[in-house]
């Protein structure tokens, strides 16, 4: 099948309301290109170094969308562009955003990466943590950031229940916080969940926002 086959079978499985982030780590422009040639969007990458010559030499109308660990001094390198970082795990690497943000007066959109895998490796904010960010520590000051929902990875493995039960367990945490009385700047509307391996359970689970990669692009030559 090709990159442009894939995509539109993945497209025909979402929801209306649901987002595709086409996930381009290790693909080279060429392959991306048929993609967007296809009429795509929005693009993925885990990596700063990856990520910028890519939106250097690909069309402006593209919508860049971090979703790999973000370290600190790389942040001013993507603030001018970026349109979502998935990938927020600790509340200095918020505050850093914010400050490149007012650098440029550039208000910059957030999710806050939660751990829910059993793998202690992945990063990630406990549920404690996302709540001290969000309620205790003034978020609000924050202006130049926008939080605008959750991420989270599941376990790798093929125990499909576990998986679920970890999308269940964020789909939770999104929705109790929808209900609470959140910051000016926080906003629960996305739920970043679902890669090639689990994007349906994610959608079955309330993602809107999936992140594929290798069922469009095909196997990548190295691993993340
Ligand atoms: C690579 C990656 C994906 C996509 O992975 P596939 O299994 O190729 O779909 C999604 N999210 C993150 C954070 C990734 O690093």
């Amino acid at each position: 099948m090709s990159v442009a086959e894939n995509f539109r079978t993945i497209k025909g499985d979402l929801p209306s309301g649901c987002k595709l982030i086409a996930v381009t780590k290790t693909h080279p422009v060429e392959v991306i290109l048929e993609a967007y040639n296809a009429g795509h969007r929005l693009f993925g990458e885990n990596k700063v170094q990856e990520m910028l010559p890519k939106h250097g030499s690909m069309p402006k109308d593209i919508e860049w969308h971090l979703i790999g660990h973000l370290q600190t001094n790389k942040v001013r390198y993507i603030a001018p562009f970026i349109s979502l970082i998935h990938s927020v795990d600790s509340y200095r690497l918020l505050q850093e955003i914010n400050k490149q943000g007012e650098k440029i007066k550039r208000q910059i959109s957030c999710l806050l990466q939660v751990h829910i895998a059993e793998e202690e490796s992945k990063f990630g904010l406990s549920e404690e943590e996302v709540l001290a960010i969000i309620a205790e520590r003034g978020i609000e000051g924050s202006s130049w950031v926008r939080i605008e929902g959750l991420m989270g990875m599941a376990t790798l493995t093929a125990d499909k229940d576990q998986i679920r039960k970890e999308f269940r367990k964020l789909r939770a945490f999104f929705e109790k916080l929808t209900l609470m009385n959140l910051p000016s700047n926080v906003k629960m509307n996305d739920l970043s969940m679902g890669m090639s391996d689990d994007y349906r359970i994610a959608l079955e689970e309330g993602s809107t926002m999936i992140r594929v990669g290798s069922a469009i692009f095909g196997q990548r030559q190295y691993n993340r």
